[in-house]
């Protein structure tokens, strides 16, 4: 294990982290590796800005999988949005959003361009524009995790003007995890599930990766604390053989979730194959707007889809940061041509990102 300054580091209680550190070390397995997935762009802060992944043994690896919703929306759909926007469409949309590379550039460059381009913090900020400005057409490029699409699903239920209308890239976390599965080479022995999500949708969704994968799986929160915690469930599970679905986050994460929050999403959405950048099309993980609503869906009520878009740009390996295989600094470009301040792939552009993140926290990486 690597030295451990717990005076550099701001935990709170530095004292149980490295309880819980050596705790995980003398768990390990002697021979092999545990190899753990997380799929949340706040974990992957928190293990990166409190420099967890040093506590650990050499043989117990956590990667970060596609935890971050605006990485992961395809060039297609930012394509649409630009598309929207330069033929005079009011695109609203969520700041991380802006830069997010589509096939031939972003909704920042359509807003250079001349496009009418406005950043909001809440889709009802956007209906509020909209409402304000009749006789402009206002779309809100909905994009995010089962965490937004609730606020997308209440706003679209809660009768929207007739000039607003949403370009959703809703999109659901347990599919995305069941194909990691399928990534051979991967060989995940366990998964972090996102306290956030389950928040929304409970534990349900992830009972078939104990049952059917034996796959180790443990709901955290955010704290330092909470993620070594699951970190050390995880480990325990597989020393011990067994492979259970577990709730580290109770104080947040009940069984059944968010049931208000579930029966809107419920009304406002059916569930579809949806396309996912750097990894492809995933069964049953997107969201899309239920035909009673359909006068709001931007790409009916526009006549408007792009099949296919240049997800991955030369040189770019966000293909492969974003299911966990490589870590940024693998990629020639990260930290070069590549930085926070000039993103050329989309892992680069939004906080929650994982080269974003490694790149805010490089020191803590070495
Ligand atoms: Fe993509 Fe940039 Fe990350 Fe490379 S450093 S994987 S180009 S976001």
């Amino acid at each position: 294990m690597s030295s451990f300054a717990a005076d550099s580091l701001k935990f709170r209680n530095p004292q149980l982290a490295q309880n819980i550190a050596q705790k995980i070390k003398a768990l390990a397995p002697k021979k092999g590796k545990v190899k753990i997935c997380h799929v949340c762009g706040t974990h992957e802060w928190t293990i990166t800005h409190f420099g967890l992944r040093s506590l650990l043994p050499e043989n117990v690896e956590v990667i970060a999988g596609p935890g971050c919703p605006v990485c992961i929306v395809p060039a297609a759909e930012i394509d649409e949005a630009v598309q929207l926007a330069r033929k005079g469409v009011v695109v609203t949309c969520f700041g991380d959003v802006l830069r997010v590379p589509g096939s031939e550039g972003s909704l920042l460059d359509a807003k250079a361009a001349g496009a009418d381009v406005r950043i909001v913090y809440a889709v009802s900020d956007a209906l509020q524009i909209a409402k304000q400005e009749p006789d402009k057409e206002f779309v809100f490029s909905a994009v995010g995790f089962e965490t937004t699409a609730p606020s997308t699903a209440v706003e679209a239920l809660g009768n929207p003007p007739k000039n607003f209308s949403f370009l959703t890239s809703h999109r659901l976390i347990p599919p995305a995890m069941e194909l990691l599965l399928g990534v051979g080479d991967l060989e995940i022995d366990g998964f972090i599930a996102p306290g956030h999500v389950s928040a929304i949708i409970g534990l349900k969704p992830y009972e078939l990766f104990p049952r059917i994968y034996r796959m180790p799986t443990v709901v955290a929160g955010f704290e330092p604390i909470d993620v070594l915690m699951a970190v050390y469930m995880i480990v325990k599970q597989v020393s011990e053989g067994t492979a259970l679905l577990e709730n580290e986050y109770p104080r947040v994460v009940k069984p059944e979730g968010n049931p208000k929050a579930l029966e809107m999403m419920n009304k406002a959405f059916t569930v579809t194959a949806g396309n996912w950048r750097g990894i492809g099309r995933i069964p049953d993980s997107a969201l899309q707007l239920r035909e009673s609503l359909s006068d709001y869906d931007a790409r009916q009520k526009f006549g408007m889809r792009v099949k296919q878009g240049k997800d991955i740009l030369l040189g770019c390996e966000c293909h492969l940061v974003i299911i966990g295989k490589i870590k940024p600094k693998e990629c020639p470009m990260f930290m070069k041509a590549c930085t926070p301040a000039k993103p050329v792939g989309a892992c680069m552009v939004s906080s929650e990102g994982t080269c974003r993140v490694w790149a805010k926290n490089v020191a803590v990486q070495g």
